[in-house]
């Protein structure tokens, strides 16, 4: 059966595109994941420090990983795609960014994990993507649906890539 988890991806160094396109790739081909679908890439102004633009996209899987697993697999292709923690400064700069946004509709929220993303409301660059593929998927804190919470936001710096 497996569980619906819905992912961002987000990248803005080296070749985004390639990242981007090799990571749903990836997650494709592991065991246990299956893609429902991909959003398109869209590029988006930053948020935090002064850095270049980013792609971003969201994607819904069907998954038999925990959120646990997804999350140390995440972490690992992020590592494999040259994303140096260290070496970062808070919402700055990567060559991938791995989130899960929902997953099915679970809460939690510990040290490890807070699901639904607690940004996801706010952010234009998670929900303009997510409305593409899974508009009535509803966030199960507020019980709003993604088509909802992105007509309340500015998403004037998210602008279509090209279709993926
Ligand atoms: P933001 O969370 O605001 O998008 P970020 O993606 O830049 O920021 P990271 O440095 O990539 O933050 O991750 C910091 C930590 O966030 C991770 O080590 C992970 O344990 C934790 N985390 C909590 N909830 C989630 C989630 N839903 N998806 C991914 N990571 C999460
Ligand atoms: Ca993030
Ligand atoms: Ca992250």
């Amino acid at each position: 059966m497996g569980n619906r988890c819905a992912i961002a991806l987000g990248s803005n160094l080296g070749n985004s595109l390639a990242t981007l396109e090799q990571t749903i790739k990836i997650l494709g081909q592991t065991p246990g994941i299956s893609l429902v679908a991909v959003s398109s890439w869209y590029r988006t102004e930053p948020v935090g420090p002064p850095q270049p633009d980013y792609l971003n996209g969201c994607a819904v899987l069907n998954v038999e990983q925990t959120p646990e697993e997804l999350l140390v697999l995440f972490q690992a292709i992020e590592l494999q795609f040259g994303r140096i923690r260290s070496a970062e400064t808070k919402w700055g700069a990567r060559t991938l960014d791995l989130d899960i946004i929902l997953y099915g509709d679970l809460v939690i929220d510990n040290s490890v994990l807070t699901i639904p993303h607690p940004r996801m409301s706010e952010r234009a660059f998670v929900l303009v993507p997510l409305a593409e593929i899974a508009a009535d998927w509803q966030e199960p804190v507020s019980g709003k649906a993604i088509a909802h919470l992105v007509s309340k936001i500015d998403c004037s710096g998210v602008k279509l890539f090209q279709a993926s």
